[in-house]
């Protein structure tokens, strides 16, 4: 029997490895086009991805989830379109300055703004309104298939309840900015070809484990990754155990950075 890794990177591969054989592939990201992620990455900051669908369905039928439409439409419509999803006054003008940025610099076209250094793109991005570390990110790695980490919330609770990472990630950016180093780290003995999948299922497979699973209350008893819990010695619990930090909203964060 091979024993069993202690060093965080391949713990968390482990965990990969049960989340996915018990979830299976996820198919993400849940959109039709890559300029459709990226309207979605804007729309989850600090909202459930349910919140998200109402609103992209009121863009598409206002033939207005695309470039072409987010360019055409005034930010007033705009806001009434994306309401559903909350901070609309600010996600209206956002959306308008990622398309105004796409214009003036790149022609208009994604293909062209994929093509750039992905740390290019990440710094680009960062300047924009109204992006954050995983905003950008989730835009580099789903909409224009950048082989990068994506972290987010549910990521943190995990490394948190399972001591992954020390000192214990913060909501803020060292804090996400150590959850993709460790996740960079747990694939890193994988080919670079296989990154990009890996890092697209990692995501979703924690996310899907959040939900399940790790919430404000952990649900520990049926949860597949419960075994790695032996490396801290915290017995399987639907309780909150005391270490456990106060946990926040679905969504990413960014709008509030
Ligand atoms: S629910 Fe429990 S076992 Fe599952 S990820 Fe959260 S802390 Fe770990």
């Amino acid at each position: 029997m091979k024993p069993t890794p202690t060093d965080p990177a391949q713990r968390l591969r482990l965990m990969y490895d049960r989340l996915a054989n018990a979830y299976g592939p996820q198919y993400w990201w849940p959109s039709q086009t890559p300029f459709e992620v990226i309207i979605g990455a804007y729309l989850t900051q600090n909202t459930s991805w349910q919140a998200v669908e109402v609103s992209l369905a009121n863009l598409r039928d206002a033939r207005t989830l695309t470039i072409d439409g987010i360019r055409g439409v005034s930010v007033e419509r705009l806001q009434e379109l994306i309401r559903p999803s909350g901070f609309y006054t600010r996600k209206a003008p956002a959306l308008k300055a990622f398309v105004s940025m796409l214009d003036a610099e790149f022609g208009g076209s994604l293909e062209n703004l994929a093509a750039v250094p992905t740390r290019t793109v990440r710094n680009r991005l960062l300047a924009l309104p109204g992006v954050g570390p995983e905003t950008a990110d989730a835009i580099r790695l789903y909409a224009l298939k950048h082989p990068v980490p994506v972290a987010d919330e549910y990521l943190r609770r995990i490394a948190i309840r399972h001591k992954l990472i020390d000192p214990i990630p913060g909501k803020n950016r060292k804090g996400y900015e150590s959850l993709v180093r460790l996740t960079g780290d747990t694939f890193a003995s994988e080919p670079e070809s296989s990154h990009a999948q890996l890092f697209n299922e990692f995501h979703a497979l924690t996310v899907a484990v959040g939900k399940a699973h790790c919430g404000k209350v952990p649900d520990c008893q049926c949860c597949p990754l419960v075994d790695d819990l032996k490396h801290i010695g915290t017995e399987a619990s639907g309780r909150r155990p005391n270490w456990i930090g106060r946990s926040n909203r679905d969504g990413n964060q960014d709008i509030g950075r």
